[in-house]
């Protein structure tokens, strides 16, 4: 694995390779969520790229960007164990040179959810990812479905922008109580995460009683947020009940797939999960 930190470095290994490049760009602190992606990312591509950034545009003044997780020596170790030809590390310097005055947002999706709550964020994640891409100029490039607005807003770029690269969603992977993933669980104990794991329970009752015929968008969000009531460390931040495609919340009945998420303070960390739920129309 080469450890490239300059764009100049990134260049020449990109121009020495050719077929398939697949590209994971993450935030480090790495866990087995995005050690998921790197090994999808082995199994469907020649070449593997993996970017830890901690991107500071993503963050709002009142959010965690100065304690944010940061061990590039820990995740160099893990990604030790795959098949990664490039781990790009860049610093602030190298992404946001003085002068920087140019923004990618998209202006649809990115107001809803995770948007409303934290209105910078996603123009901040898509001027980065589309930075990202003009370097890496992968082929495909995998995203988690824990972060499913990112997800189809980045499918939305790529397709508005005709970026040439492949989007490939990857499943959530759960810690053993049921907790998704996610470098901000460093925030919390390991009794705390245990807890957590009951946003998970409350989604999975959500979709069993949808697999059992319930279509009340109401019925499922006040499932969800009594579950997660009841553990008196949390504090909901949103229960949505939303098209899976266009992110509009629907207010009556539940007649088309729906993306069932919820963001959440747990301790006072803010943990988001999902679920998708299709109807074949
Ligand atoms: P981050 O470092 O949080 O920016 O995440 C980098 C990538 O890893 C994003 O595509 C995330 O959606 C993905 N990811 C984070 N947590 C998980 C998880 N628990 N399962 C699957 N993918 C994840």
């Amino acid at each position: 694995m080469k450890l490239v930190s300059d764009i100049s470095g990134l260049r020449e290994w990109r121009n020495s390779v050719s077929g398939s490049v697949g590209f994971v760009p993450t935030m480090g602190a790495l866990h087995n969520g995005h050690l998921s992606l790197v090994e999808s990312s082995n199994r469907t591509c020649k070449h593997t790229v993996v970017s830890i950034y901690v991107n500071p545009t993503q963050f709002s003044p009142n959010e965690d960007l100065s304690k944010y997780p940061r061990n590039l020596q820990a995740d160099v170790k893990k990604l030790q164990h795959f098949n990664v030809d490039v781990l790009f590390f860049p610093d602030d310097k190298m992404m946001y040179p003085d002068g920087f005055s140019t923004s990618v947002s998209e202006s649809q999706l990115s107001s809803k959810l995770e948007g409303a709550s934290r209105p910078t964020h996603f123009a901040g994640v898509t001027t980065v990812v589309t930075k990202l891409f003009n370097l890496v100029e992968p082929t495909h490039a995998f995203f988690g479905k824990k972060d499913a607005q990112q997800f189809r807003i980045i499918r939305k770029i790529v397709d508005d922008l005709n970026f040439d690269i492949s989007i490939i969603p990857c499943e959530i992977v759960r810690e053993s109580h049921g907790l998704a993933h996610s470098s901000r669980n460093d925030y919390l104990s390991i009794d705390e995460r245990k807890r957590a794991g009951i946003i998970h329970q409350a989604l999975k009752e959500a979709e069993d009683i949808l697999k059992k015929g319930e279509r009340s968008s109401r019925v499922i969000r006040e499932t969800i947020r009594q579950r997660i009531s009841t553990d008196a460390l949390s504090k909901i931040d949103y229960v949505s009940v939303a098209d899976t495609h266009s992110l509009e919340e629907i207010s009556g009945r539940i007649e088309k797939s729906i993306l069932v998420s919820v963001a959440v303070y747990f301790s006072n960390v803010r943990l988001i999960d999902n679920f998708e739920f299709i109807i074949r129309e």
